[in-house]
């Protein structure tokens, strides 16, 4: 009888990126394991203004909306 190995499915849902150039799913990675893309953080959108500023921002420095985290 074989042995099935164990798939461990870590799919985070957080981290569902795949690269631009060769669409290999890299997860946190900040470049692709695959082609060695860098990968672009994900910019947040301002829902009051649709603002995507630069970085992370809790408020968006347009309008002062609450950005919705992305994690
Ligand atoms: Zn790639
Ligand atoms: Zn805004």
């Amino acid at each position: 009888m074989e042995k099935i190995e164990s798939v461990n499915n870590h799919d985070d849902l957080s981290s569902d990126r795949v690269c631009a150039a060769c669409h290999a799913k890299v997860g946190k990675a900040k470049f692709c394991p695959e082609c060695a893309t860098p990968i672009e953080p994900p910019r947040p959108t301002c829902e009051g203004c649709g603002h995507q500023p630069e970085g992370t921002p809790k408020f968006c420095p347009e309008c002062g909306a609450q950005m919705s985290e992305t994690s």
